[in-house]
């Protein structure tokens, strides 16, 4: 049976109009599951027998909750859902004061085998389809009881591995009749696949594109990202200027800052060359330190200095909160605790 929430609101209007209904009824239902009824029978302004046919003709594929775990530090939900194919995702909330953000999975693992990710360990199982991306969100929303208005697909996955989907689900959920979230509050990072950043610079969204670059040379970048053996930097960077020329965006690149690995000044330098002139942002991230590999993060002063190189060169850094690290916040780590056990 069809999941509804794979379908936009197009296609549910055809759907209707196929079988006879209204095609306003289309908007109608999806008016009540982005408000959160999950249920056919509640939507009580639709006719007895259409509730009837929908029932028969679709499911609507939430995941369930697995585990909730909430930080006592920091307002960060971490959620393990599964869907009904038994397979386990992460989702997680960040409240802000500026709004809520959900982090959210794009694939069942990764294939991409970035060293620092425990996502990747097992390898990719399978892509999300556009409507599980989404049913993430619906989910989470329900379950912390409060509106999300900002997304990052930041979660285990690289959604520019699983295209299509992906485009699919930030055109429903950028709609202006369903969750109505901005292309400018939707964040999409990547390990860098060359080809599909250009065809995402064609897409004409707003969105951010977050580049996880980690090095800045390709000796360096190689060791800890397989990617790397496919696209070199000198690609990369020259496909981040061609999205920043189409869609006039801030680039953003992601850092994580490994202890005696990547966290010198001198490559602080080299960083600030090969970034000059780009229109962009450096995130700096200490890296997430998990039990299936040696990385450890840089010291405080460490990355307080990397930081103020990048500055003084005239490049934009920050460095990111950690949140939620009594949770297991980083990607893939509840997951994998839960696999093992
Ligand atoms: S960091 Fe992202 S792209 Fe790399 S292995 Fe993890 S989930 Fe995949």
């Amino acid at each position: 049976m069809q999941n509804i929430l794979d379908m936009n609101l197009d296609q549910l209007k055809a759907w209707m109009v196929q079988n006879g209904e209204k095609a306003f009824r289309a908007k109608q239902i999806f008016d009540w599951i982005y408000n959160g009824v999950f249920e056919f029978s509640e939507m009580n302004n639709i006719p007895k027998n259409l509730l009837s046919t929908l029932e028969k003709s679709f499911r609507l594929g939430l995941p369930r909750t697995v585990a909730k775990l909430q930080s006592k530090d920091d307002d960060t939900y971490k959620f393990l859902f599964a869907y009904e194919d038994g397979n386990l995702i992460e989702s997680v909330v960040m409240k802000y004061k500026h709004g809520n953000t959900i982090c959210v999975s794009t694939q069942v693992g990764c294939r991409m085998g970035c060293k620092f990710c425990a996502s990747t360990i097992e390898g990719m199982i399978r892509n999300l389809t556009s409507g599980e991306i989404l049913a993430q969100i619906l989910k989470a929303q329900n379950e912390v009881g409060e509106r999300i208005s900002n997304v990052v697909l930041m979660g285990s996955g690289e959604p520019l591995d699983n295209y299509d989907n992906v485009i699919k689900f930030i055109r429903c959920i950028n709609m202006k009749n369903g969750l109505n979230i901005g292309m400018r509050h939707i964040t999409l990072s990547t390990c860098g696949i060359v080809p599909k950043i250009n065809e995402l610079a064609k897409e004409d969204f707003q969105i951010t594109l977050a580049v996880s670059l980690h090095a800045p040379n390709d000796f360096l970048r190689k060791q800890v990202m397989p990617i790397a053996n496919k696209y070199s930097i000198k690609e990369l960077l020259g496909a981040c200027k061609e999205y920043i020329e189409k869609t006039n965006r801030r680039v953003t690149f992601e850092y994580a800052l490994v202890k005696d690995f990547n966290d010198s000044s001198q490559l602080a330098e080299e960083l600030s060359g090969a970034l000059h002139g780009l229109l962009c942002h450096v995130n700096l991230i200490p890296v997430n330190e998990i039990k299936e590999n040696e990385l450890k993060k840089s010291s405080l002063e460490n990355i307080s200095k990397f930081r103020n190189i990048l500055i003084k060169n005239g490049i934009e850094t920050t460095i990111r909160r950690e949140m939620g690290s009594d949770i297991n916040a980083a990607c893939g780590q509840l997951r994998r605790s839960y696999l093992k056990s």
